[in-house]
């Protein structure tokens, strides 16, 4: 015992240190907000080349699910970001990144001949000062570019206190304090009021199915699951490349910039007014079809089906891109959009390379002697590697596997650099 006591004495020391660095963080958190949350609803419209920000409305929520340690986020991420700033002080309080539908718009061929208007929000927490919030977009060539400006003024009587889509949640998984757990909320898309059972099962299905897949079975006490009890008129959701048209809570629809199995939704306001019914980090919309599809953006939501043969690890794919930001590693498939990749800059993704600034990616898990790109046959002797062939694109774009989940859902298993990027994003909503 006695050997071990100094170390033992050790460890109090640096937990009791460790807990004032939180408790100042913490205290860094009651100084500039109230423990609920802000969202601004925006229109983005514009074109390939242009970028228009409007303002539709502010909005304030019950509650912030969110870390309170981690406030200006560590992560490079997304094609879009804010900042919070107090106007008093000038200090930046609150920064996170995203990705949007928009966003993907703007790579296809319509947005050369068409300007579009989409929905969009951000959150943050709900401020107790005057703040500025500044948009920024990460142009084709990397550097991020101011859009658009908003003054906060935390006490006009115009921010609204309505939710008009309030319904009971009910726990999936239940991993306490939301303030040091990710908190994932699943909502129904496409379930009548006679098939919140079948709801409440799929959403087992799918939770358990994460909660066992690498690295996420490690985690499974610092993940709540919450699911919103919201029902749909009609069973199933929109097929227009079959002319089937559901009255459905969130509006989805496959075919989304006409590809079939892209199955997403515009109605980012029905999606966060159901989300807000409980403290949530990430927003999953399960929907009910048998078809397989989905998808998922960045810190916007992650959509997939219940019931095709493949739901689950479509799911999780999806989820790998709204939670972790990370990139698809196939390049065979069809897709809307037209060189995704700016090959002279290093796309932002963790888990995608263009070789610009490999360093800052996952050089330090290759082991020695691994060649750069690394051949095909040569996928069994480095299981970590770079492959050529990502990102929707077949030259110049590199992956660090032969297969990963995010190249193919038939292959259910993230690669090695995938899942230490799912630990990275684990460990900052957790503060672990
Ligand atoms: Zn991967």
């Amino acid at each position: 015992m006695s050997l071990h006591y100094p170390v033992f004495a050790m460890r109090k020391t640096l937990t009791i240190l460790l807990a004032l660095v939180a408790a100042g963080a913490s205290a860094q958190f009651e100084k500039h907000f109230y423990n609920k949350t802000l969202r601004i609803d925006y229109i983005h419209t514009g074109t390939a080349t242009t970028d228009v920000y409007a303002l539709d409305e502010m909005i304030e929520e019950p509650f912030w699910g969110g870390p309170k340690t981690s406030l200006v986020s560590p992560f490079d991420y997304g094609e879009f970001k804010y900042t919070v700033t107090d106007d008093a002080t000038g200090e930046l309080i609150f920064s996170k990144g995203y990705s949007s539908l928009f966003a993907e718009w703007q790579t296809t061929a319509e947005a050369h001949e068409l300007s579009r208007a989409y929905p969009e929000n951000v959150v943050m927490p709900f401020p107790r000062k005057p703040a500025t919030v500044n948009f920024y977009k990460r142009p084709r060539n990397g550097n991020w570019e101011k859009q658009f400006t908003l003054k906060i003024d935390p006490k006009s009587y115009f921010i609204k206190k309505e939710n008009r889509l309030q319904f009971p949640h009910f726990m999936v998984n239940d991993a306490g304090d939301p303030e040091h757990c990710l908190d994932l909320v699943f909502i129904p898309e496409g379930y009548t009021a006679a098939e919140m059972d079948k709801f409440r099962e799929d959403c087992k299905r799918m939770a358990g199915y994460l909660l066992q897949t690498k690295p996420y079975d490690e985690y499974r006490d610092k993940i709540n699951i919450y699911g919103i009890e919201a029902p749909s008129a009609e069973s199933g959701v929109d097929v227009p490349g079959k002319g089937i048209w559901k009255k459905t809570i969130v509006n989805s629809a496959f075919y989304t910039f006409n590809i079939d199995r892209y199955l997403t939704t515009p109605d980012m306001k029905s999606v966060r007014d159901l989300a807000a019914n409980v403290p949530y980090d990430l927003i999953c919309v399960l929907a009910n079809s048998q078809t397989y599809g989905g998808g998922g953006i960045y810190n916007h939501y992650a959509l997939f089906t219940s019931d095709h043969p493949m739901a689950l690890p479509v799911f999780v794919h999806e989820f790998g891109h709204s939670f972790a930001g990370l990139g698809d590693e196939y390049y065979s498939s069809e897709v809307a959009y037209e060189d995704y990749y700016n090959l002279s800059i290093e796309p932002w993704e963790p888990n995608l390379t263009t070789l610009v600034n490999f360093d800052a990616k996952w050089k330090d898990m290759l082991v020695e002697g691994t060649p750069v790109p690394t051949p095909e046959k040569q996928k069994d002797k480095y299981p970590v590697g770079v492959f050529e062939g990502g990102g929707y694109m077949t030259k110049g774009v590199y992956r660090p596997a032969h297969d990963c989940l995010m190249k193919s859902v038939s292959y259910k298993e993230f690669c090695p650099v995938c899942q230490r990027a799912i630990k990275n994003m684990i460990g900052f909503y957790t503060g672990n």
